[in-house]
């Protein structure tokens, strides 16, 4: 019997309606003769809520303790669609990470998947039983439960697809696809067919939250077939049922898209705060004197722009890290104020990181200069610029997200018809 892996996000499962309308996709999967695996997160809002009690009842807190309340939001979920399963005649049990068990690393809040033993799982499947399996954790070393970051159920699901051996993994979500862009801030993106391992591990590392990042990776390493598609979807709508092409985005290798386009998508990330060092003394070792103390607090710094200033002797150093860690960041460099020297130290969190993606740009010049002289063209000032292969990112002020998304989709043929 072939295994499936089906997996609902938060909105899917947001109130017991929906959790029935969810019973009713697995039945038809189940059905179709499927032995499944479904995976489940916290109903929308659920797990954000439980993280603010964590910081109100402390703002430092012991990581154990929040992966303790955080993880519950899953177990709930886990067994009321049991529940709604077994009413309507479908034989399902619900599992936590513990109990498959779900090995993790130690990392609690961020935790890694080491190894998921998936023999008892398939031996219940195989018995026509649905496993209904709660995301976002597993069980650490220590032997408590960990969860593994914001919106790791997807990474839960692409795992459990790889360790049973199923031919699909199919991530259930409010939108029916992966879109050229964000639909929600842009109405004319456009859904894609077939997205590229490459290209979405891009546009989720840089903002498009529609999968986790780690979900990607593991999709690539273990050959694992995702499919992003709805959960609002009628489960007795006939064209639901094409067991090969679900209606959806598949992320799949390179070499099985057909039409490589130059731009494939837009992301935005306002996860980005900028640090400006004024008056640096522009000599050897003082980007060291910067950046060391930095890592050495593991704070990731991501853009770097270093420019000279008036005077030719000394710089103005730019750099960005993620919004959660500037303040931290700024008392490392507080700290370290004698070793490296500056005149001012400024701190801003008013940006957004918007980035250009297409594994196009590979074989395409010209891409990052249209890209700056339509922004250019809105009056949209760039306050760093990062590329790679198959990406461009541009820092800008967060009040112009919205009009620098549109002008790229537009400036790149994205928008839909
Ligand atoms: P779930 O709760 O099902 O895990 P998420 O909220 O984590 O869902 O992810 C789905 C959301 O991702 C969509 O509602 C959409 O706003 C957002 N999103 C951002 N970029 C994209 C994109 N390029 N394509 C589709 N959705 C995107
Ligand atoms: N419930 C978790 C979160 O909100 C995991 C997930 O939804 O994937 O981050
Ligand atoms: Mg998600």
């Amino acid at each position: 019997m072939a295994r499936l892996v089906m997996k609902f996000g938060g909105t899917s499962v947001a109130d017991i309606d929906r959790i029935r309308n969810v019973a009713r996709h697995v039945k038809r999967e189940v059905d179709a003769g499927f032995a499944v695996a479904v995976v489940v997160s916290a109903m929308s809002g659920k797990t954000n809520e439980l993280v603010a009690w964590t910081r109100a009842a402390a703002p430092m807190h012991d990581a154990r303790e929040y992966d303790t309340v955080v993880a519950s939001g899953e177990q709930v979920t886990s067994g009321l669609l049991a529940i709604a399963l077994q009413e309507i005649g479908v034989n399902a049990r619900s599992w936590q990470g513990w109990q498959i068990p779900i090995l993790t690393d130690g990392a609690h809040g961020a935790a890694r998947i080491m190894e998921i033993d998936g023999s008892r799982l398939i031996e219940r499947m195989a018995q026509g039983q649905v496993a209904v399996i709660a995301g976002f954790q597993g069980l650490a070393p220590d032997n408590r439960i960990a969860t593994l970051g914001r919106g790791g159920s997807d990474t839960s699901a692409v795992a459990i697809a790889a360790a049973i051996g199923a031919v699909r993994c199919d991530i259930y979500t409010d939108v029916d696809g992966v879109y050229t862009t964000d639909p929600r801030i842009v109405p004319k993106a456009r859904r894609l067919d077939r997205v590229s391992h490459e290209e979405m591990l891009e546009m989720a590392s840089l903002g498009a939250k529609v999968l986790q990042v780690r979900s990607v990776e593991l999709a690539m390493v273990h050959g694992v077939r995702t499919f992003v598609r709805s959960s609002f979807d009628d489960p007795a709508d006939p064209r639901l049922a094409d067991a090969e092409n679900p209606p959806g985005t598949l992320i799949c290798d390179e070499d099985e898209i057909v039409e490589k386009q130059v731009v494939t998508g837009i992301a935005y990330s306002k996860d980005e705060a900028q640090i400006s060092l004024r008056e640096v003394a522009d000599k050897p070792g003082v980007a060291a004197a910067v950046f060391v103390p930095l890592a050495e607090a593991n704070i990731n710094v991501d853009m770097i722009v270093q420019n000279v200033s008036e005077d030719g002797t000394t710089t103005d150093m730019t750099f960005t890290v993620p919004t959660s860690e500037l303040e931290r960041a700024m008392k490392v460099l507080e700290g370290a104020r004698s070793s490296i020297g500056y005149s001012s130290l400024q701190g801003s969190g008013d940006l957004v990181k918007v980035s250009v993606i297409g594994i196009g740009m590979r074989s395409h010049a010209g891409v990052a200069a249209s890209a700056f002289r339509a922004l250019a063209g809105k009056s949209i000032n760039i306050r760093a610029i990062t590329t790679s292969e198959i990406k461009i990112s541009i820092l800008i002020d967060s009040a112009y997200t919205e009009l620098a998304v549109r002008t790229l989709h537009s400036l790149y043929g994205l928008d839909a018809a």
